[in-house]
């Protein structure tokens, strides 16, 4: 039997390169109960990305209307473009009981967990194996100029320093564990019995049954 249940926020974060998009997706693909949430962002679009999908792609004047209307959950500026996140569609998630997985750095993990929403909050960061291994994912993904790829290796550090902020840690060696490890996270997140609604009600039942049989 399924009861009711209020939905979580799932905030990813992680040096670039360690495989914050690849675990999403994965997730994504199979759970239609999580939406991702589509950052705005002032940075160009990757070959293959997609306006709407992967970002929405606005000028720097655009972002700054967006967010001088109050229209933004959170935003910062990483690697030298501004990005942040639009609260409508989050909201509207919430209302329709859907879970939501945000892609965001550091400082977007902090904004959205000192928000109002915070007690939806599940925070996942994600390590690479090795440092090594993050500078050749960053390369293999092909999708960088060489200028970009050092630029973000140079701020991994940084990012790496606030794992601790977060309720679990991922090391995403092999990426189908990682995946089954945060499927989990999710799964047990949302069987919290703060988060299931209807359970004194159901319990009231049960009592109402003994009462019944005597
Ligand atoms: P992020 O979103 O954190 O910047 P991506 O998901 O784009 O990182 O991953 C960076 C690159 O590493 C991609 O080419 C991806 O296919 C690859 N990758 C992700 N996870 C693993 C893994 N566990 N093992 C090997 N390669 C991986
Ligand atoms: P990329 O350019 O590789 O897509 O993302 C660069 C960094 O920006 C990643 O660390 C990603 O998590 C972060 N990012 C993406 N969207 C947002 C957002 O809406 N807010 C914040 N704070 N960071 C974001």
């Amino acid at each position: 039997m399924d009861l009711a249940r209020r939905g979580i926020l799932i905030i990813l974060s992680s040096p670039s390169g360690a495989g914050k998009s690849t675990l999403s997706k994965r997730v994504l693909e199979d759970d239609d109960q999580v939406v991702f949430s589509v950052s705005a962002t002032t940075r160009s679009p990757r070959p293959g990305e997609e306006n709407g999908r992967e970002y929405f792609f606005k000028s720097r004047e655009e972002f700054e209307d967006l967010v001088n209307s109050g229209g933004m959950l959170e935003h910062a500026e990483v690697f030298g473009n501004f990005y942040g996140t639009p609260l409508a569609p989050v909201e509207d998630a919430i209302a329709s009981g859907q879970d939501v997985l945000f892609d965001v750095d550091w400082q977007g993990g902090q904004q959205i967990r000192n928000s109002p929403l915070s007690e939806a909050v599940v925070s996942v960061f994600v390590l690479p194996p090795s440092i090594a291994e993050l500078e050749a994912r960053l390369q293999k993904r092909g999708q960088d100029s060489a200028e970009v790829v050092a630029g973000r290796m140079a701020q991994s550090s940084n990012e790496i320093s606030h794992w601790a902020e977060y309720d679990y840690v991922l090391v995403n060696d092999d990426v189908d564990r990682a995946e089954e490890d945060l499927r989990a996270i999710v799964q047990a997140e949302r069987l919290k019995r703060a988060r299931v609604t209807g359970l004194t009600g159901f319990v009231s039942g049960l009592k109402a049954e003994y009462e019944a049989m005597q």
